[in-house]
């Protein structure tokens, strides 16, 4: 039989930071199958390596570092690490991606993923060179900003070149949106940096000479050629590389996809001036975030001279730009660069920065912040100095900025008197730069993603809503988004159900969504897949395993407790703006998100109640850890047989949300106690107290009263 495993190694480093063991161990060619890579790998490890509960920040919790067959600089948009983790921020599942060649040189050192586990008892960084792997004292490291730590790293490893990634003061702070930083480039959302400061562990470097064999290169080389051959036609990858994602600021401020003061209004009208004075005065160049990006959206700006004063520097993409300027009213861009410069530098999550500091600026102006509680600040809404002072303050929790480290739900809760009320958010992660009211498909993502009100899942709704592209779906179902009106409600949970399980994929094969902005298909990922690995993959395969992925970390989080009344939006996202362009425009309400939701749960195969997945979808999926362990045949008694309706399959199956005894299986039924019943367990009588087992056949028999 030929075992050869192609485009992945089949192992991964485990590095247990209690005890500093480094192991490599091998990993089971299934699981790779049923999930890939990337956040795919990531759920599984974490939903089985994870105990419900854990504290994020605690010495059970771990960080997986994971990459897929796709992750290599060779391959367009390949340059990325998936980073999945339990969130500090919002207790649920936490995952984000990182661009840069720390991805790609993870694979060359041969190691699929890196696990890491534990805390260590003094301040450390890890080297990784092939199979020569050491933790390496990091006391000198702290407190410094990413560029230094950066330098400092390189410096003690003698190698200018290696890849590192590490935390900033921030993270070492263990603010919960702390970031993790590749150079300027940051896996930013839900305070993976927090994770890692936990751990006392400061940076990773990496490199390596390794290369996975690849199934067919002739193969591969053709799907590369194609992937690119359709990046060079396409206008939305030559937009993305002449203004990078920032040149949307003034096209998402006219269509109403803008939040604008803390979610107040969803446009303000100064979206394309600012953009125009970023381009003219501070845009350097353009960048890819790996070596060999054929788009390179990246953008390299600076601020030359004043009091926001900033170095050229990787940054100001249309989010972090726009969480500090429309999220707070700012209209000096100037001060906006250098906000977010500081973000990169201290590790701090820009698009949570700015909606903490938007939130702290509508408690001050509803006195719920007064200025003694501020150190004497003026939180004013669009005060451009406080800006870069605020960012300093949360990165380093002094004052006021210790409160909104902990991001917007606690922080509401310490500083109290009603203050909940002005904090935007959906399962605690704060709301980004795309709003809910431009695209009625968007709110559904928005209650729906599994890390929250996250920016990446939703860009694919507004862009089918708003941009009409069908990324290739329509062959699947997908109704054509000429057809459908963006602030229609009907229909939309049916539509985002596709979106979702078709555009998680690039986060299970480590590859840009950008990309399928452009044009590229789930038929090129499974081409480029399928020559690499030799498993004959279509792009409907894909989309399977993108749903597989996506109910395991839901149900990761129904095992921390969330249920229907989770997936919520807030409620000014609902109502009409308070001013702007969309003021009057009755059709930016969402009327019934509830009913949304109903359609969207029937197309998940959901709990309409609960919103869990139900044993049913599991099993289609194969997610068999996910499922109730035990699984039993029950007969009932004719005149009991009404209780098992909905709960029996038809082929007299059920598995238990628990281990029951025989008495609490008849309560789980609802049948009444009364005149009692006989149980027979694989034929034989047993007492009510048995507990039944995997695989048990139950039969329940009503007694007859009387003599
Ligand atoms: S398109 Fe932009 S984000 Fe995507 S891989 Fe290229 S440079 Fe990175």
């Amino acid at each position: 039989m030929n075992c050869t495993l192609y485009g992945y190694y089949g192992k991964q480093l485990r590095v247990s930071l209690n005890t500093g063991e480094i192991k490599t161990e091998k990993i089971d060619i299934d699981v790779l199958k049923k999930y890939i890579g990337g956040v795919g790998y990531g759920a599984r490890v974490l939903y089985d390596e994870l105990e419900k509960g854990v504290d994020p920040l605690s010495t059970s919790s771990k960080i997986i570092f994971a990459t897929s067959p796709l992750t290599a600089n060779n391959i367009p948009g390949g340059g990325s690490i998936m980073v999945c983790f339990k969130s500090p921020l919002t207790q649920i599942w936490g995952q984000s991606r990182c661009g840069g060649n720390f991805g790609p040189d993870l694979r060359k050192a041969g190691y699929d993923a890196l696990i890491i586990e534990g805390i260590s008892d003094e301040p450390v960084f890890l080297t990784i060179n092939n199979d020569d792997v050491s933790l390496q004292p990091a006391n000198y490291l702290k407190e410094k900003t990413v560029t230094e730590k950066t330098a400092l790293i390189r410096e003690a490893l003698n190698d200018a070149k290696i890849s590192v990634l590490c935390i900033g003061p921030a993270g070492e702070m263990q603010v919960k949106f702390a970031t993790l930083m590749v150079e300027h480039r940051a896996a930013g959302r839900c305070g993976g940096g927090a994770v890692m400061g936990s751990k006392n562990l400061l940076g990773i470097a990496v490199k390596g000479t390794r290369q996975a064999p690849v199934a067919d290169p002739d193969r591969l080389k053709t799907a590369i050629k194609n992937v690119i051959g359709t990046i060079r036609t396409s206008e939305t990858a030559n937009g993305y590389r002449e203004h990078g994602t920032t040149g949307v600021m003034g096209p998402n401020d006219a269509a109403g996809d803008w939040p604008t003061k803390n979610w107040h209004a969803n446009s303000w009208g100064k979206g394309e001036e600012l953009y125009d004075t970023f381009f003219k005065h501070h845009l350097v160049k353009n960048k890819g975030c790996y070596r060999g990006c054929p788009i390179a959206c990246g953008r390299i700006a600076d601020v030359k001279s004043g009091k926001f004063k900033t170095p050229a520097h990787e940054g100001s993409e249309y989010e972090s730009l726009s969480a500090f300027t429309a999220f707070v009213l700012n209209d000096n861009i100037e001060s906006a660069i250098h906000s977010t410069y500081l973000c990169n530098e201290y590790g701090l999550d820009t698009i949570s920065a700015g909606a903490l500091i938007a939130f702290a600026m509508e408690c001050y102006e509803n006195s719920i912040l007064t200025k003694e509680e501020v150190s004497g600040l003026d939180l004013n809404w669009g005060n451009p100095d406080i800006l870069p002072v605020l960012v300093k303050m949360m990165a380093f929790r002094e004052g006021i900025g210790d409160t909104l480290a902990e991001g917007v739900i606690k922080a509401a809760e310490m500083i109290g008197k009603g203050a909940e009320a002005h904090a935007v958010h959906v399962k605690g992660l704060e709301g980004p730069a795309h709003d809910a009211r431009a695209s009625k498909a968007l709110a559904v993502t928005y209650g729906t993603a599994n890390r929250g009100m996250c920016h990446i899942q939703p860009v694919e709704a507004v862009i089918y809503d708003s941009g009409k592209m069908d990324y290739g779906l329509m062959k699947y179902g997908l109704p054509d988004p000429n057809d459908v009106e963006r602030w229609d409600e009907k229909g939309k949970g049916k539509i985002v159900k596709m979106l979702q399980d078709a555009l998680t994929v690039p986060d299970i094969l480590n590859t840009c969504k950008f990309f399928m902005d452009a044009g590229i298909t789930l038929e090129h990922l499974a081409d480029l897949f399928s020559a690499m690995t030799g498993w004959e993959l279509s792009g409907q395969d894909l989309m399977t395993v993108g749903e597989r992925v996506l109910n395991l970390q839901r149900m990761f989080n129904m095992r921390e407790g969330l249920r229907r009344k989770d997936d919520r939006l807030p409620e000014r996202v609902t109502q009409r703006p308070a001013f702007g362009y969309y003021e009057n425009e009755l059709q930016c309400e969402i009327n019934n998100f509830e009913r949304m939701l109903d359609e969207y749960y029937e197309a998940r195969n959901w709990d309409p109640k609960t919103g869990v997945p139900s044993n049913e979808k599991l099993e289609q999926l194969k997610l068999e850890n996910a499922l109730p362990p035990t699984k039993i045949k029950v007969h009932l008694y004719t005149t009991l047989k009404k209780y098992g309706e909905g709960k029996i399959n038809e082929n007299n199956t059920i598995r238990l949300p628990e281990p029951l005894s025989l008495q609490e299986l008849a309560v789980y039924f609802n049948i009444p106690d009364n005149p009692g019943y006989v149980y027979l367990v694989n034929r034989k009588p047993c007492p009510k107290e048995y507990i039944v087992k995997d695989g048990d056949i139950v039969r329940i028999y009503g007694v007859v009263g009387g003599g």
